[in-house]
C-alpha cells in the first residue's frame, strides 16, 4: 500500500511530503494506522546524518501510537481496533542471549524503526512520520492509558523507556538523591519517572527559563548548571545521575556531585565526543560512567503500564506535519516544553 509520509531526500534538505510503500501484513504482522508520532532529538541527528550512515529517503519517527487496522492470521495478542504503540525497535534476531532476555535493544541485529535494514522497499526502514506502519507483533506495545491521552503517550515509546530503563537498572527509589541533566524530551520524562519511583530529584538545566517549570514536573530542586555556586551546593551528594544532554559538554562538574560509588549514565547521543572525564573525577570516589540505550520490549510494556497506573504522560506541543522543520529549529534552541508530537491526520492533506 502507498501511504503519505514526511521525510528528507538528503541531510541538507528540509523534510517534505512524500509517498512511501508499506507491505501487506504477513501472518505475524500488525498493521497500525498511526494517530500521533513524537519528535525525538534522535530524529534530527539521523535525518541530518549527524551520526553518519543515514540512508535516504529518510522518514524519521519512533514514538508511534495508533490503532490496529489489520492483523495477520497468526497474531494472537492484537486485533483491529486495539490502541498500540511502536518504539525504536521493529525487529531483532529473536534468538540471541539478548533477545531471550527481552533485551532486544542490545541484540546485534536489532533493526531500528527507521534507517534499519529490511527486505521492504526502499531497503531500509521508514518511521512514524507516516500514515501507517506494519510491524511483527513481538515489537508491538499495548497502550492502557485512556484514549484522550493518546498523543501525550507517544513520547513514552522512546523518551519514556530511555529514561525508565536506566532508572530501574540503577535501582532508583526512595531515600535516593537522583540528578537529571538536560530538561528536554528525555529529561522531563526522567524527572517524572524518578519522582514517581520515590527518589528526591534534582534537575540540572542550562536554561534559567526552566527553573520553575522543572519543579512542576516533580523535581524537588533545580540547579542552573552554568552557575558554579549552585553546583557546589550539591557536591558529593547524588547517588545517580541520568545525563540526557544532546550536545558535547564537560562531564566533570557532574561527577563531582556524585557520592562515593555513585554512577552517571549517559543517554544523550551527541554527534561528537564529550571533552572529559578527568580520571581523578572518577577514581577519587570509585565513581562510574555508563551508558544506556532505550530498553527492551518487555520493559517498554512495563514502563507503559507503570505510566498508566501512575497517570504519567509527556508534556507535549502538538504540530502538523508541515511544521516539522520549524519544530526541529525550535528544539535545537531548547524552545519546547517538552516534546513536539505530530498529528498524523495532517499528513492526509
Ligand atoms: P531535546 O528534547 O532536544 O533535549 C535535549 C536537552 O539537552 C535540551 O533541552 C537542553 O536542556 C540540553 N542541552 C544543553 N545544551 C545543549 C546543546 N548545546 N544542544 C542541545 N541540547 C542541549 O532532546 P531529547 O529528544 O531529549 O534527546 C536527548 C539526547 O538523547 C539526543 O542526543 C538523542 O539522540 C538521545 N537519545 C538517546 C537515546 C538512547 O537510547 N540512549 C534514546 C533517545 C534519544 P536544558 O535546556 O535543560 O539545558
Ligand atoms: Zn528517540
Amino acid at each position: 500500500m502507498i501511504v503519505k509520509a514526511y521525510g528528507a531526500h538528503a541531510g541538507d534538505q528540509p523534510l517534505e511530503s512524500m509517498d512511501i510503500a508499506r507491505r501487506a501484513p504477513g501472518a505475524h504482522d500488525v498493521q497500525i494506522d498511526i494517530a500521533f508520532c513524537g519528535v525525538c532529538h534522535s530524529d534530527i541527528h539521523q535525518v541530518r546524518s549527524e551520526w553518519a550512515g543515514t540512508l535516504y529517503p529518510c522518514v524519521p519517527g519512533h514514538e508511534i501510537v495508533g490503532r490496529v487496522s489489520a492483523a495477520g492470521a497468526h497474531v494472537s495478542n492484537f486485533k483491529p481496533g486495539d490502541l498500540v504503540g511502536i518504539g525504536c525497535i521493529i525487529n531483532s534476531c529473536k534468538h540471541c542471549q539478548d533477545c531471550d532476555a527481552g533485551l532486544e535493544n542490545y541484540c546485534d541485529q536489532m533493526v531500528g524503526t527507521y534507517n534499519g535494514p529490511t527486505a521492504d522497499a526502499p531497503g531500509h526502514t521508514l518511521g512514524g512520520y507516516s500514515q501507517q506502519i506494519v510491524v511483527h507483533e513481538r515489537y508491538v506495545l499495548r497502550i492502557r492509558h485512556p484514549e484522550e491521552q493518546l498523543a501525550a503517550v507517544a513520547p513514552l515509546l522512546c523518551a519514556g523507556i530511555t529514561t525508565y530503563s536506566p532508572l530501574r537498572h540503577w535501582k532508583v527509589g526512595p531515600g535516593q538523591k537522583v540528578g537529571v541533566v538536560g530538561i528536554g524530551g528525555l529529561g522531563h520524562m526522567g524527572i517524572k519517572l524518578a519522582h514517581a519511583m520515590g527518589a528526591h530529584v534534582v534537575a540540572f538545566t542550562t536554561s534559567e527559563s526552566k527553573r520553575e517549570a522543572a519543579r512542576a514536573l516533580g523535581a524537588a530542586e533545580v540547579v542552573v548548571s552554568r552557575n558554579p555556586g549552585e553546583m557546589a551546593a550539591h557536591a558529593r551528594s547524588l547517588d545517580f545521575i541520568l545525563n540526557t544532554v544532546a550536545a558535547p559538554h564537560d562531564l566533570d562538574p557532574f561527577f563531582n556531585l556524585l557520592k562515593r560509588d555513585g554512577s552517571m549514565a549517559l543517554v544523550g547521543a551527541p554527534s561528537s565526543p564529550h571533552p572529559s572525564p578527568q580520571v581523578f573525577s572518577l577514581i577519587m570516589k570509585r565513581r562510574s560512567l555508563a551508558g544506556s540505550m532505550i530498553g527492551g520490549i518487555p520493559e517498554t510494556q512495563e514502563m507503559l503500564d507503570f505510566c498508566a497506573e501512575h497517570g504519567i504522560v509527556a508534556d507535549i506541543e502538538m504540530i502538523r506535519a508541515e511544521e516539522i522543520n520549524e519544530a526541529y529549529e525550535r528544539m535545537l534552541k531548547g524552545d519546547v516544553k517538552y516534546r513536539f508530537v505530530i498529528d498524523n491526520a495532517s499528513l492526509a492533506v
